[in-house]
């Protein structure tokens, strides 16, 4: 299959119809692309993807009638989700390019697999157990000093599937709630901040790293992301070594997400997502290029943009209700108002963001991460 950059006029095939399809479906516009989304959704043209997208195909992630017919319509395929079936990738990848590939989706669907990747490359992650029993669990826990967090090892997200073990007799009722699904037991790790920081590498191997960010969360949900994170440079760095090491590692096409714990003078990598990310919203305000339009770089073939932070950066994720106060009031000056097109309203539901943009180097050292 070629490797030569894709033609402006060609099309994307975006899996997922979600907020993070809307928004690469919206720069390969700007870059020239056309897009078609796939995905099961009912009403998929109301989808906040298939809105703004050229094409939509309605249908299961296991119908390889429709499958084929995507990718006869498609020129590449890349996904907003991790959790397309890796027997639908490895399908779609027999008939055209799926970028980013196989190997980063197998190992980010599974944590213990995740985390023994992540460990075999010499990078720090919090120790971890894969648990299979009761007493498996109970042996780990023991290690642990009596406290860890259980996390199946397949579908967790915003804080589901995992359980914090802080006495024994918690240890039977929540390895019930594991209703036969694998898992592993974390050690929890005493962490100062929580970071992430997001990389594209393209076809030819070359890199770009946006600045590493502190992301805060409220209920489980990312609420806000500062851009840069207040740390050292040292860890900045490091940060930025972490990225390249997997980019290479995964031979990796697109923009991958890796969040990680601060811990004094060291970063341990929590997990990773190949796909454009939440917490890299603000690059779309506050860099040349954000990651949406890197993303669409690396997957037609392109040379990638420079990622350099041009400004500040604080995003707040609109969850729920706070997109109706959004909605009906003027922006600021510094702010950039980006709504997902979302009908209803659901608690826990992310709706759009704000990206306030102030000059550059004006939080960073300061203190005033918030
Ligand atoms: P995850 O789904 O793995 O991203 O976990 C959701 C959140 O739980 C993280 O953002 C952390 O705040 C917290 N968390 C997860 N794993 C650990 C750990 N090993 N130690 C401490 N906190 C954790």
């Amino acid at each position: 299959m070629t490797t030569d950059p894709l033609p402006k006029g060609s099309v994307i095939g975006i899996m997922g119809a979600g907020q993070l399809g809307r928004m690469l479906a919206q720069a390969a516009h700007e870059l020239g692309f056309q897009t078609h989304i796939y995905a099961p959704n009912d009403d998929l043209a109301a989808t906040p993807a298939g809105q703004v997208s050229d094409a939509v195909t309605q249908a299961a992630y296991e119908d390889e009638h429709s499958l084929l017919a995507f990718a006869d319509r498609v020129d590449v395929i890349t996904y907003e989700f991790e959790n397309v079936p890796q027997s639908t990738a490895a399908f779609l990848s027999t008939v055209k390019p799926v970028r980013p590939g196989q190997k980063a989706l197998e190992i980010a669907q599974d944590r213990w697999v995740e985390k023994s990747f992540i460990r075999d490359l010499d990078i720090d992650v919090a120790e971890f157990h894969d648990i299979t029993t009761p007493e498996s669990l109970h042996t780990a826990w023991q290690r642990f000093g009596g406290d860890g967090i259980l996390k199946t090892r397949r579908f967790g997200y915003d804080g589901k599937g995992q359980w914090r073990i802080t006495a024994s007799n918690l240890l039977e009722p929540v390895f019930a709630e594991l209703a036969g699904r694998p898992a592993i037991l974390e050690q929890l790790v005493p962490f100062e901040k929580e970071v992430s920081v997001l990389a594209a590498r393209n076809i030819d191997g070359d890199t770009a790293i946006f600045d590493c960010v502190e992301n805060v969360h409220a209920n489980h949900i990312l609420k806000f992301s500062y851009a840069p994170a207040d740390i050292t440079d040292t860890l900045m760095q490091e940060s930025r070594n972490i990225a390249d090491k997997m980019l290479t590692a995964l031979d990796y096409v697109g923009v991958l997400a890796i969040e990680l714990f601060v811990c004094g003078n060291t970063l341990l990598v929590n997990e990773i997502a190949p796909r454009v990310h939440n917490s890299g919203h603000w690059t779309m305000d506050a860099c040349a290029y954000g990651q949406f339009h890197q993303h669409i770089l690396a997957v037609t073939g392109q040379s990638l943009a420079n990622p350099e932070r041009l400004q500040d950066a604080v995003m707040t994720n609109l969850i729920g209700e706070d997109i109706l106060e959004a909605r009906n009031r003027d922006m600021a000056d510094n702010e950039r108002f980006h709504d997902y097109g979302k009908k209803d309203i659901r608690d826990g539901r992310k709706m759009g963001h704000i990206n306030a943009l102030f000059p550059l180097n004006s939080r960073r050292g300061t203190g005033q991460t918030r």
